[in-house]
């Protein structure tokens, strides 16, 4: 999981949530919002998943509410709430997919936590360990996300600290490398 930093609200949300102050997500009048408000979130991401750190596009991702649209019985006030609201990669056995509407507030890691890449280490074959509750909730353990993990790791463990920097971690590059919470860890601990 990678810190995100949010970005102000985009201005067609407001509009929105101005114009129709009854409605939510799920209302057909904010359908043809949904891919907009899809990219945005993508952007702010640059391009990763928010929960698992894997490469997402528009065709391979869905907007994903921290807070689940229907958790339980009711519906959630937060269904357009932008600070509720990250792109989530579509893999049905993680992430977003697999938490469903299941979710505890006390419990959960939130990547919008600025503390929460501090909750999470990673191993050479690609586990992740740290909080369990949000570990099991979006399976990040999954035997392709830890395949995918222990790549990169391999990839690294070749490279100096600098040239790490250098070529995978560049600021102004307009997207992360996938997994690159697991980069930035691997570099922090060298
Ligand atoms: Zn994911």
């Amino acid at each position: 999981m990678l810190y995100i930093k949010k970005e102000n609200e985009p201005g067609f949300l407001i509009d929105f949530k101005k114009k129709y102050p009854q409605k939510d997500y799920d209302s057909p009048e904010f359908a043809e919002y949904r891919p907009k408000l899809n990219q945005a979130l993508i952007k702010e991401q640059k391009g990763i998943c928010a929960y698992c750190c894997g490469r997402i596009s528009e065709q391979k991702s869905h907007n994903e509410h921290i807070e689940p649209r229907h958790p339980g019985r009711h519906t959630s006030t937060k269904t357009l709430d932008y600070m509720n609201i990250v792109a989530a990669c579509n893999n049905v056995r993680t992430c977003g997919r697999k938490k469903d509407n299941n979710y505890d507030k006390e419990k959960f890691v939130s990547p919008l936590d600025e503390h929460c890449e501090d909750k999470f280490t990673y191993y050479a074959d690609g586990k992740i360990v740290g909080d369990d509750y949000t570990i099991d909730l979006l399976n990040l353990n999954d035997y392709e996300l830890k395949n995918a993990r222990k790549a990169v790791i391999k990839k690294l463990q070749n490279l100096d600290k600098d040239t790490i920097n250098l070529v995978y971690m560049n600021e102004e590059d307009e997207e992360y490398q996938p997994y690159f919470n697991v980069i930035k860890w691997f570099w922090r601990t060298m």
